[in-house]
Formats: C-alpha cells, structure tokens, sequence
C-alpha cells in the first residue's frame, strides 16, 4: 500500500480528541479540497509503498491501543479490507478517517465520517469531479447503518451550517453524532471561528470538536 506517512501521536479532533494513537495515512484520494491541509495525499500524492507485515510491524513497535487510518482517502486505497482486519487481529480499536463517499466492508470501531462541504469545492480542472462526488448520501446511509459513527463537519463560515442541517436531515442523523470543528491551518483563524462555531453549536445541539494537532503543532507533518 501507498503509505504518506505512519506516526503514534494523538488523536486531535472528533469523540477521541486527545487519546494516543497510531496514525497511518494512505496516499490517494477522489476528492480535491480547496482546503486540504494533506494535499500530499491528494494534489500532489506521495509516499512509500509498505507491505501489510511492515505496516503491522511499524504500529506494533508504539504504546498504543487505538490506531487511526486516514487519508487521503483510505477507502479507495487497495487492500483496506485486508488491512483493517489485521489491524483488528492485532487487537487495536481502529478509527476510519473517510469522506464517506466509497463503501468498503472494513474492519472498523468509529466510522468518522467528514463529508466535505460547498466550502472545499475548487476552482479549475477538479471542480466538477469534487461537486459530482463530495456528497453520497446512499453511501453516508450505508456506513451509519453499519458502524458506530460520528459526522465530522468542517465549518468555514457560518451560512455552511445551511447546508449542514440539510444532510443531517437527510439522513436522519442523530445530532449528538454531528460534531463541527472550525476551518484553518493557522490558530488565529481557528480561535476566532471557534468562538462563534461554540454559539452555534449550543443552539443547534451539535458537538464542538477543537483541533488539537493545529494548537499543538501547528501545520507540522508526522506530530
Ligand atoms: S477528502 Fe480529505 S484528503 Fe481528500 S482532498 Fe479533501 S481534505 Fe484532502
């Protein structure tokens, strides 16, 4: 597999917020955010093609009894199924990190869904690709129907939460599952659409998620 990155860290973001955990990071994904704060694994992919023994081995050798497979776009990469369910045989609580646009029958304890909104949609060659598939709703269905589950929004303005209320309500989510977290690589930014994401949140009933990994190390790789 395409491996970006592989790091023990912890979790900085959604209902694991703060818990050490083994992060691997597959190479490759459908969608191009405006945003993407990995563009590594999506503008320009990069990586390491690993065997699954080296992967294993590589989570094996940290502390942790949670690891967090992310992207990119794990659910595209080849051989996520067979991944998952070593990783499950290892006896780690796996974390999928998805956009929740392809179904796979992963090994998986929290499906963290982030589906992308109109704010991560490009300008230029991507645009239509991005619009035709950040929002899959059969897909969204299908995963919350399968696996615990939370729905990571990324809230970059507050007219986004339009468009937030109508997936919900699509899917018929609970909103104690729906979990915001501001937009932003720099923690000015973030402090500032924290404060009013917080007020939103306690109006509407959803979860307020921080990022842990932005203010504690900014937009540094492998931390
Ligand atoms: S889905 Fe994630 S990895 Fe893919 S482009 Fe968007 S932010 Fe980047």
């Amino acid at each position: 597999m395409k491996i970006a990155e592989l790091f023990y860290s912890l979790q900085g973001e959604g209902s694991l917020v703060g818990v050490p955990s083994v992060f691997v990071r597959t190479s490759g994904c459908n969608l191009r955010c405006s945003w993407c704060d990995t563009p590594y694994t999506s503008w320009q992919p990069e990586g390491t093609e690993l065997s699954l023994a080296q992967i294993l081995d590589e989570v094996r050798a940290y502390p942790a009894r949670h690891v967090v497979v992310t992207g990119g776009e794990p659910m595209i990469a080849p051989e996520i199924l067979a991944l998952t369910e070593r990783l499950r045989e290892a006896g780690l609580h796996i974390t999928i990190e998805t956009a929740g646009t392809v179904f796979q029958p992963v090994a998986c304890d929290l499906m963290s869904i982030s589906p992308k909104l109109a704010n991560s949609t490009p300008e230029g060659p991507f645009r239509a690709q991005h619009e035709r598939l950040r929002i899959q709703t059969d897909v969204l269905a299908k995963l919350m129907a399968r696996y615990e589950h939370q729905l990571k929004f990324v809230i970059a303005r507050a007219e986004d939460l339009d468009e937030v209320r109508s997936i919900v309500a699509a899917l018929r989510a609970d909103a104690g599952r729906v979990i915001l977290m501001p937009e932003g690589v720099e923690p000015a930014v973030l402090r500032e659409r924290s404060v009013w994401l917080a007020e939103i949140c306690k109006e509407e009933g959803y979860r307020f998620s921080p990022r842990l990994h932005v203010d504690l190390w900014g937009s540094k790789r492998g931390v």
